[in-house]
């Protein structure tokens, strides 16, 4: 039969798997138990409702057999079992991903990131199998199929026999090198430590070699107390159970007694799964009522700004058929939402108080959510996500909250000021701060492009504005307002003549009071900034808006000078030059220019 080949994404990180270190290689057991047990979480809660499943609860198990002589580890479970579409559709493609996203080749993640971004589950077997086999049979069928495969090269799927409805996954270990033993999970003793070390929570019995005794506890782990649990019990749990290779960024257990009493355990991953900012990511928790799985994905439970969280609740108080009644339970899980929400970002403020390093890395990867989060609340979030956000500091060159931006500020400041820029090495050399910066304020810089959004919809942070460097009032002081009063005065004709040169391509050409060495900038009037006609401009309906553009010139410099003697000799020259200082203005703020080539004749002229 001729081999069916894995997805090509599949294949790449499969190679991955079948290399991989040796220390990460034991959690293989631990995935493929957590999908037997997840197999027979779907029969049994099936069989709550349905009658044609006619299993007790006592009846599910899952059972391991070593094999030493033909070096094969057998794991079968009597849970849902698949046919051949899934057998195909699981199976054949890891994690079902299209492609590999990366922002650019510096984020490249490492290997073992690559592999727990994908959650690789079942592909795990192949870190210590040479070959793997799936033999299943779907609850109510006859038929089974089986699935095999070598590794990277493909896989077959045929009918079989099977006597039972179940899974039953075979895999024969690889043969031991100089360097490298696989012997050791066909040691009893082994097998049972990482059951018991992984896989003690599951809520079937686990049963090894066909002793009579379970491997494992089957308490689930959240039903514990909290001070009998370790941070690795709690990291091996987040791992296990949401196919992670790597520990959260924090764990949050609690119950809650009263009018709905639930236990809660949530996680922060420390690593976005490969889709979470694409559409196929589904937030959500999952929702046990006492101890049974009814829902795999609660989305209510989870505020859009807290989408990454993963976890469960689990509450006496739920009917087993939620899902299908969902409605009647919505006080009850606002209830619940409102809460969880408030334990994730005391969580949050907790781990930015005391672990700012770990929280800055964590801010990386979900930080644009909690801007989202402001952005689209109108403001209704702004309580709760205003003191989470961090934005890069020109002043101390590090990430810095509202809080320690305005307890930094100088006595005063009106304002606390912003500058939008692709990066803060880029925002530096704006010219626009120049001033700014010479009176000792901080300027933060925006640099995705939902933050200026965010900021417009905030206003301001303990009763002090935000305000673009670059918008039309930066706070001047009456003796500069003077200043530039009386500068304007002086060019009034002058100004006109270089806004009239310049048509409809500036609403306006003023002397700055923002400028300090620089002869140009750009800046803009109104609540439209030149950076959101930017963001607009990119988006299917936003197309024609258009923010109202400042030539803004420096009166102390010597191209300001020479523009007033041109004014009086050679005006035609002097409509060059004021085209030209508009075009500088578009570069600098990485605007496009219309005629790159013009432009750079007339430079070419000035040269010769
Ligand atoms: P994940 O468990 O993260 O979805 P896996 O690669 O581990 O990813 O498994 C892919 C899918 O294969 C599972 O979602 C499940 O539908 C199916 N599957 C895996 N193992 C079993 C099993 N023992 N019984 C039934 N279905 C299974």
């Amino acid at each position: 039969m001729a081999k069916k080949q894995f997805k090509t994404e599949s294949k790449r990180i499969l190679e991955m798997m079948i290399h991989s270190v040796y220390t990460h290689r034991e959690i293989f057991l631990r995935e493929l138990i957590s999908n037997a047990s997840d197999a027979i979480d779907k029969l049994y809660f099936r069989s709550l409702t349905d009658d044609s499943v006619t299993l007790k609860k006592d009846d599910y198990r899952i059972d391991i057999t070593i094999d030493k002589e033909a070096r094969t580890l057998i794991l079968s479970d009597n849970g849902c079992g698949m046919d051949e579409t899934a057998l195909n559709e699981n199976l054949g493609v890891i994690a079902h991903s299209g492609t590999l996203l990366f922002k650019n080749e510096s984020e490249k993640p490492s290997e073992l990131e690559t592999i727990g971004q994908f959650g690789v589950g079942f592909y795990s077997a192949f870190m210590t199998a040479k070959k793997v086999t799936v033999l299943s049979r779907v609850y109510g069928s006859e038929q089974a199929f089986l699935w095999e495969s070598d590794g990277a090269d493909g896989y077959t799927v045929k009918a079989a026999e099977k006597s039972e409805h179940g899974t039953v996954i075979t895999l024969i270990l690889k043969d031991d090198t100089d360097d490298e033993a696989y012997d050791e999970f066909l040691e009893t003793y082994r097998v049972s430590g990482l059951v018991k070390k992984y896989s003690d929570y599951i809520r079937y019995p686990i049963y090894l070699d066909g002793k009579e005794e379970s491997e494992n506890s089957m308490i689930p782990l959240w039903r514990k107390s909290k001070s009998e649990l370790t941070a690795e019990d709690y990291n091996g749990f987040y791992k296990g159970k949401f196919h992670d290779f790597t520990d959260p960024a924090f764990s949050v257990h609690y119950n809650i007694e009263g009018a709905v009493s639930y236990t809660a355990l949530l996680f922060a991953p420390s690593q976005a799964p490969y889709n979470f900012y694409s559409r196929d990511y589904e937030k959500g928790l999952q929702l046990y009522a006492n101890g049974v799985l009814i829902m795999d994905k609660c989305a209510d439970l989870l505020p859009d700004h807290f989408s990454f969280i993963r976890g469960l609740i689990d509450s006496p108080d739920l009917s087993l058929n939620i899902s299908r009644e969902i409605l009647q339970h919505d006080r009850q899980l606002k209830a619940m939402a409102k809460s969880i929400e408030k334990k994730v970002k005391g969580e949050l403020e907790r781990l930015l108080e005391n672990e700012r390093e770990k929280y800055e890395e964590f801010y990386k990867t979900f930080g644009l959510q909690f801007k989202y989060g402001l952005y689209s609340g109108f403001g209704a979030n702004a309580e709760l996500l205003r003191d989470l956000v961090l934005f890069h500091s020109l002043a101390e060159d590090k990430l810095v909250t509202f809080k320690e931006y305005t307890e930094n500020m100088p006595e005063g400041q009106p304002y606390i000021y912003y500058i939008c820029a692709e990066t803060p090495a880029k925002a530096a050399l704006l010219p626009q701060t120049e001033r700014v910066r010479e009176k000792g304020y901080d300027i933060l810089c925006l640099t995705e492009d939902v933050d200026e959004f965010a900021f417009k919809m905030l206003r301001e942070y303990n009763e002090k504005e935000f305000r673009s460097v670059s918008g039309d009032d930066v706070g001047l002081t009456e003796e500069e307002k003077e200043s530039q009063k009386a500068k304007s005065d002086e060019n009034k004709d002058l100004l006109a003549f270089i806004q009239e040169s310049l048509g409809d391509k500036v609403s306006g050409v003023t002397v700055s009071a923002r400028l300090g060495r620089h002869p140009v900038c750009l800046t803009s009037e109104g609540e439209l900034s030149i950076e959101m006609e930017k963001v607009l401009s990119q988006m299917p309906q936003g197309g024609d808006v258009k923010a109202k553009r400042v030539l803004e010139l420096n009166a102390d410099h010597a191209v300001f000078a020479a523009m007033r003697s041109l004014f009086v000799t050679d005006r035609d020259k002097l409509k060059v030059y004021a085209n030209l200082l508009y075009t500088q203005a578009l570069l600098i703020e990485g605007l496009p220019v219309d005629d790159p080539v013009a432009f750079s004749e007339k430079i070419c002229s000035l040269m010769v």
